[in-house]
């Protein structure tokens, strides 16, 4: 059974990368008829809130990221891991160590004196013939692991192929602080043992956590999974993405009027590929997603791009779907009790000329909100010639019945009457009408106005 997880430390948003280990590893278990576990990696309790909790929670459901099993939180389990540390204990498989926090410094500050790698120098590991310091009383311990002291850890990573790291390169990890609380590295190896999590996907800043995860394993005679550490993502600067650099959370390109299945396009092809496959839909990438073909290089964040693949799956959506999605946008705008009917076809009219929502929402506006011309607009194309021009539309609108056709009929007899070419009329009424001197069609446009508002704006100055 394939069964994968995505287990976020919840201190802030779901971040981009995340929301991108998240999707390959719900696309990996999708594919291959398994299961996703969403996981809180809560144990840094100064920094994990209910607060994001929600914002993640909230996310993944926007994304569509739908999970079997969890949320599971770690704080909840503290029992478990203490039982697994006991049971590693009475092994001799990993000991108690009684170093204060300044005798840790000092033995770093000593090694960084000699020029020595800092590590902790085992003074508390049990050996065969090895005399322990005196246990004080006043030192609540540590449990640490008794890592190997030789050979090499080796796995072969789903993303990078194999990797290789000497156990003389780590030293003999904490498991479970004076507090009760495990570190990360205990938790998620009892986790992902206890979930049977069979692929790991995460970013590749945990490579160098892997080989205690994998000792880990070995020590408890669990099934170790297959790993897949996948590169960073670059901002456009070239440089690691983050917050500086613009928004880096998934909620902030919701806001922005992102769709999710655009979202999931642009993020999946963030480090890996389908040929030259740069649309498709999220049955498509369930389909395709094997974990084969993930990039070994970091990817770079490319906001045009993702504008482009937004505005192709814009597009594509469903008219009543965006009139749905528009609508809490206008109501910002000020605009509300417009039927979803009249906003589908509106939506269906600008929808070619957007690349997000928010700028839908702000095209359709104008159907609405009466329109500030701008001053350059105003001089160019609102002449004396345009301004009478317009006037007279108006009237001739005035007893037709309101639709496209009859509405180019009247725009081209007043063009005959004034002798006037058709862009001489028409960029005036977008100008007048609209706001702006370039729309769609603008017959097509006007018969989705109200006739009224069309006509008083065609007659004010
Ligand atoms: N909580 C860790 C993180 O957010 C999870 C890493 C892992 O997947 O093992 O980076």
């Amino acid at each position: 059974m394939i069964r994968t997880r995505i287990a976020p430390s919840p201190t802030g948003f779901l971040h981009l990368g995340t929301a991108r280990t998240a999707l390959y590893s719900w696309a990996f278990a999708r594919h291959h008829g398994g299961q996703f576990v969403l996981r809180i990696e809560d144990t840094d309790v100064a920094r994990s809130t209910q607060d994001s909790v929600d914002q993640i929670l909230a996310a993944m459901h926007w994304l569509g990221l739908d999970y079997d099993e969890g949320p599971v939180y770690q704080m909840q389990r503290l029992e478990r891991y203490q039982q697994v540390a006991e049971q590693l204990l009475a092994a001799g498989l990993a000991y108690r160590c009684y170093c204060t926090p300044a005798e840790l410094d000092a033995m770093r500050e000593a090694q960084k004196a000699r020029g020595d790698k800092t590590r902790y120098d085992g003074r508390w590991r049990p050996e065969s013939g090895k005399t322990l310091p005196n246990v004080p009383t006043d030192v609540k311990p540590v449990i640490r692991f008794k890592n190997p002291l030789d050979g090499e850890v080796v796995w072969d990573d789903l993303v990078k192929g194999e990797i290789r790291i000497g156990n003389r390169e780590i030293d003999d990890l904490i498991l479970v602080r004076p507090d009760g609380v495990p570190t990360y590295n205990f938790a998620v190896v009892v986790d992902d043992w206890d979930m049977r999590i069979s692929h790991v996907f995460r970013g590749d800043e945990h490579i160098n956590n892997t080989p205690w995860q994998i000792n880990l394993f070995q020590a408890l005679g669990a099934p170790l999974p297959r790993y897949g550490h996948l590169p960073i993502i670059l901002g456009d600067d070239g440089q690691k993405l983050s917050k500086r650099r613009g928004a880096v959370s998934v909620t902030a390109y919701e806001d922005a009027g992102y769709l999710p299945e655009a979202m999931l396009n642009y993020l999946a092809r963030l480090g890996w590929s389908h040929g030259d496959d740069e649309l498709f839909s999220r049955e498509q990438m369930v389909s395709w997603f094997d974990g084969s073909h993930l990039s070994k290089s970091p990817a770079q964040w490319d906001p045009a791009k993702l504008a482009w693949v937004n505005a192709q799956h814009l597009k594509a959506a469903d008219n009543t779907r965006l009139a749905g999605l528009v609508t809490p946008r206008l109501v910002q705008c000020g605009v509300s009790g417009v039927s979803t009917e009249s906003l589908a076809q509106q939506c269906a009219l600008v929808k070619d000329r957007c690349s997000t929502l928010e700028q839908m929402a702000e095209w359709i506006s104008m159907f609405y909100v009466q329109p500030s011309i701008s001053d350059e607009d105003r001089a160019q194309h609102l002449t004396e010639s345009a301004q009478a021009a317009c006037v007279a539309l108006a009237s001739a609108l005035n007893d037709v019945e309101w639709t496209a056709p009859t509405i180019a009929a009247a725009m081209k007899s007043v063009l005959a009457d004034r002798g006037m070419k058709m862009p001489q009329l028409a960029i005036p009424v977008r100008v007048k009408v609209c706001g702006r001197s370039q729309t769609p069609a603008i017959d097509q446009v006007l018969a989705l106005f109200d006739k009224k508002i069309v006509l008083n704006r065609l007659q004010s100055a």
